[in-house]
């Protein structure tokens, strides 16, 4: 064991006066072994291995540390009014069994109210920046002490030590492992108020930096270092500034680490299916014009509501295989759609529970239903969205002749059937120019044809298979001439839609339901 330096009893009370025991050993660069121990075994090794005495050195202070115990666990906000006899300056805190405990603790309960299920879990840390701070100088401190040789490398990582130190806690309280792909994950973040109020600002205006928060991207997206300050803004401004003057920044520095928030996520969970609307006054999403609501519900509500509901999810995203009109039905096997579910609490849902969700959409009301709801996979959520162009989609269109028809009109109405794979050219719809940029699009009318007649001969139902993103009124009724060549040239008469149903959209989705 390369552990032996000869000290005094004098240096070894300063040395427990100024650092943890655990930020002793580690400033000593010692082994993994030892810096795993509880403090009372640390202090232990060290008489064992140099001088027994060392442990009464120890429990002179030990009786002060206690104290801050106590400040800690009543710490309810005002800790920087709090006095307390002992800091270690080297880790604030962070790595002593007190602090440790507590941490795990507040992991523990945070989890359990929040009622996640999950099987394994990852912890994200944000700890205070002024912890590079401390430990420069406390490296400093440590050769002053100890003298030059004793501090030969550089010591283990503050930030290194309190993750190996919390995880086999927190997987102890949590009684589930630990694993770097779980889809459950828990940040912590530690801080430290009174550094962030009198030492950062000091570093702030001695960087040339800019010390607005990078766009650096967190593996788990939704949660955060709270401070908005980067590590590498803080590691910069550390290296333009003495030992000196980071020492007389942090001397004032006499409270503890603190334990800020503790932030749950669960990655999302996607849901899929399909969905028919039986009404012609149901929008596929909230319909707002100008900031005010315009109907009351929406298919995506009638949906996403009772998905979220059992997921017990924060939020969700609605997305789909193209969208209808507001006044238009869709019938047949209905239209794919996707929920995404953000942050659920619940997210293994049996499919038998998936089940009763799908019939409590469906019971809530006779203008849509769902159908094949299922818990899909990422890769297969990407699926839904390929190939979106090639697609074909099916229409029944109700439509009429503005005057009563001449017989040839009829009859080039009932010529259409001989029309396939048309090609029309479509400027963009005056009825979503506000929305869409202007374009022309080619789309192409895959067949039309005629399903019947009102008695007059003045209504009649078409059947169309397109392309999909073919604009149907329009094609119907031309637009103005924005899209040709359409119906109205085709039966050489002015014509107008009356009613329109998506009669089928052709993907496999969710999996294994056409
Ligand atoms: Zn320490």
């Amino acid at each position: 064991m390369q552990f032996c330096f000869e000290m005094d009893q004098e240096t070894w009370k300063k040395a427990f006066a100024t650092f943890c025991p655990r930020c002793v050993v580690r400033l000593f660069c010692h082994d993994w072994k030892v810096l795993k121990m509880s403090e009372k075994d640390i202090v232990n090794f060290l008489a064992e291995n140099n001088d027994e005495q060392i442990e009464t050195s120890f429990l002179e202070i030990e009786q002060r540390r206690s104290l801050q115990v106590t400040e800690l666990q009543n710490g309810n906000g005002d800790e920087m009014n709090a006095t307390t006899d002992f800091l270690c300056i080297s880790c604030l805190g962070i790595l002593m069994t007190p602090f440790l405990e507590d941490c795990s603790q507040k992991v523990a309960e945070t989890v359990a109210n929040d009622n996640y299920t999950f099987n394994r879990f990852q912890c994200f840390y944000f700890l205070p920046h002024q912890l590079f701070v401390s430990d420069k100088v406390s490296q400093d401190t440590a050769k002053q002490l100890f003298g030059v040789n004793a501090v030969e490398n550089e010591a283990h990582d503050v930030k290194e030590i309190f993750k190996i130190l919390m995880e086999p806690l927190v997987t102890a309280k949590l009684k589930v492992p630990r694993s770097i792909d779980a889809n459950f994950e828990i940040a912590i973040n530690i801080s430290h108020r009174e550094a962030e109020k009198k030492v950062l600002p000091v570093m702030k205006s001695k960087s040339p930096r800019s010390f607005t928060h990078g766009k650096g991207k967190h593996p788990a997206k939704r949660l955060k270092p709270l401070d908005g300050v980067s590590i590498a803004q803080v590691k910069h401004a550390i290296s333009k500034i003495s030992v000196e003057e980071l020492r007389e920044m942090s001397s004032s520095l006499s409270q503890p680490c603190k334990v800020e928030a503790i932030q749950l996520n669960h990655s999302s969970v996607y849901v899929g299916g399909r969905y028919n609307k039986y009404s012609r006054t149901l929008p596929q999403t909230p319909w707002i014009i100008d900031g005010k609501r315009k109907l009351e519900n929406s298919v995506q509500e009638f949906l996403g509501g009772p998905i979220k509901d059992a997921f017990r999810a924060d939020g969700y995203n609605f997305s789909s295989s193209g969208r209808e009109d507001v006044d238009v039905r869709m019938l047949g096997t209905g239209r794919p759609y996707l929920i995404e579910l953000i942050n659920p609490r619940f997210p293994s849902v049996p499919q038998a529970k998936i089940l009763e969700i799908e019939k409590k959409i469906n019971e809530q009301t006779s203008d849509i239903s769902s159908s094949g709801l299922q818990i899909v996979s990422k890769t297969d959520c990407k699926r839904l969205k390929e190939g979106e162009e090639e697609k074909t989609k099916s229409y029944y269109a109700l439509c009429r002749f503005i005057h009563p028809p001449r017989q040839t009109q009829l009859e080039k109405l009932g010529q259409l059937k001989d029309l396939t794979d048309v090609e029309i050219k479509q400027t963009t719809p005056v009825r979503v120019l506000h929305r869409r940029p202007l374009a022309v699009r080619i789309r192409t009318i895959h067949k039309i044809s005629l399903r019947g007649f009102d008695d007059n001969k003045q209504f009649f139902k078409l059947e169309l298979s397109t392309q999909a993103g073919t604009y149907i009124k329009e094609f119907v009724h031309s637009d103005f001439g924005r899209t040709s060549p359409s119906l109205r040239d085709f039966v050489d008469a002015d014509v107008d839609i009356i009613e329109l149903d998506v009669q089928s959209v052709d993907v496999v989705w969710p999996p294994g339901f056409k």
